[in-house]
């Protein structure tokens, strides 16, 4: 056949027009060999650790399996040493150093490791009608009636009266009991329907079921409870009082599934914000010697708006850096002016089924790559850091001469509602910072779905941003 020319106005359009096309498309089949062994790895490592703590714990160990040690303020560092420091078992920061000076600044890639969840009360175990339930308070931004009638269990610490610390993991493996909040049965929900959506549960509904069967020695009453208490003094050693000494979360109890008969997604909890946590915590662990120092930061408190001693909002990300500065004489505020961040959050992905609440030309898409978010915020950009024009070109030329395959997108549409992520403290620390991330579907919902090729590419925009 004849080769057909190309219409001049054809010819242009090539030229001249933004290019979409699907991530599958742009990549080769070895990248997406790799694409699927990474996924496999991220699925395992999301089923053994759902909340912060175990993030921390697990990433520590991963640390010191790839010869990282703990941090000492004044420590002689040289290129190529690799130092982590855990934030009070919630939050990490890791680094390996580099061959630039201090100096030109650091290469930081920031995510959170909480998710939306309920948290116990203090005074959370009480009987009512021959059941024993846990009062709740939950955790981050959620609609609470996605949190009733589903498996969930139970993770976190108590501290017992004399100070010892239990570790609670229960309702994940095989064979464990798990526990739910129950909801109305339909027949029953005429009154409850015709509430407010954003009350159809309310929050003093988010009752745990966790018992219902008596002490059976003899008829006291509130005789469920008592044998409830029981069965945790035997099992953690513990009473009543001391709950007000614990931080217990009910999280999904299912693990991490394939979605699609294609495989091409994963659905599962709290891909916010482990779904970038891990790509940053791996392109460290995989990177070799870099130009400027890599730093991982992993922190807690994001759902909650950052605040306490965990939270970026917080002075340790800041401490750090002026007390790895000074390891080399140099100032903290020197080093962190040079410095650049990817702050590593998801973003929305658009549903076709709810097609409205986006502006087409600029949200991301489902296996598009990973989303770049010049801005977040509200209305007329509250709450963003707004990454400046030359910070997303130097973004883009790097992701383009490396392959990664990138979208831009915004959350949602103009005044359609909004959301802020850890950029803005970051920037504020005087750091060129842009949003970098996973698309999501079903956002904090207790199964959210990505797509395997944006994880993937979320890994390779951390790698090359952390090698460059
Ligand atoms: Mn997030
Ligand atoms: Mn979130």
């Amino acid at each position: 056949m004849p080769e057909e020319k190309k219409s001049e106005s054809k010819q242009w359009k090539e030229a001249l027009f933004a290019k979409k096309k699907h991530g599958a498309l742009q990549m080769t089949e070895e990248e997406l060999l790799a694409c699927e062994s990474f996924s496999k790895d991220y699925m395992s490592f999301l089923n053994h650790a759902k909340t912060e703590r175990e993030v921390c714990t697990k990433v520590e160990s991963l640390l010191q399996e790839h010869g990282f040690v703990p941090f000492v303020p004044g420590m002689p560092l040289k290129t190529g040493d690799k130092i982590y420091q855990n934030n009070r078992g919630k939050a990490m920061i890791a680094a390996v150093i580099g061959t630039a000076s201090i100096t030109e600044g650091v290469r930081l890639c920031a995510a959170h490791i909480d998710s939306p969840r309920l948290d116990l009360k203090q005074n959370p175990l009480y009987e009512d009608s021959e059941l024993a339930l846990f009062k709740t308070h939950y955790y981050g931004g959620i609609k609470k009636y996605q949190w009733t009638a589903i498996p969930l269990s139970l993770h976190g610490v108590i501290i017992k009266a004399d100070g010892t610390k239990v570790t609670v993991n229960i309702g994940e493996a095989e064979g464990d009991p798990v526990f739910c909040v129950t909801d109305l049965l339909p027949h029953l929900a005429q009154e409850q329907m015709k509430r407010a959506s954003g009350s159809i549960i309310r929050g003093e509904e988010l009752n745990l079921l966790v018992g219902s069967m008596p002490f059976k020695k003899d008829e006291e009453s509130e005789s469920v409870k008592l044998n409830l208490l029981h069965i945790l003094y035997e099992k953690y050693g513990i009473t009543e009082s001391d709950f007000v000494s614990a931080e217990l979360e009910a999280v999904p109890a299912f693990s991490v599934k394939e979605v699609g008969f294609d495989r091409s997604m994963i659905g599962g909890y709290g891909h916010d914000d482990r779904v970038c946590a891990y790509p940053a915590l791996r392109a460290l662990l995989d990177s070799n010697i870099p130009t400027h120092t890599a730093v991982v930061i992993l922190t807690d408190k994001e759902e909650t708006g950052s605040d306490g001693n965990t939270g970026l909002c917080s002075s340790y990300l800041k401490y750090f850096i002026e007390d790895l500065a000074d390891c080399f004489g140099a100032k903290g505020r020197h080093v962190l002016h040079a410095s650049q961040c990817l702050s590593a959050d998801v973003n929305a992905a658009f549903d076709p089924t709810f097609p409205d609440v986006m502006e087409r030309n600029n949200c991301a898409y489902l296996n598009h790559g990973v989303c770049v978010t010049k801005f977040t915020g509200a209305r007329g950009k509250s709450g963003t850091s707004d990454a400046s024009a030359e910070f997303v070109g130097t973004v883009r030329q790097l992701f383009n001469a490396e392959n990664v395959v990138w979208q831009t997108g915004e959350l949602g549409k103009v005044d359609g509602g909004g959301g802020g992520t850890v950029a803005a403290y970051i920037a504020n620390l005087d750091v060129d910072t842009i949003d970098v991330g996973v698309p999501v579907l079903c956002m904090h919902a207790p199964f959210e779905v990505v797509s395997k090729i944006d994880v993937y590419m979320t890994y390779r925009a951390f790698f090359v941003f952390m090698a460059s």
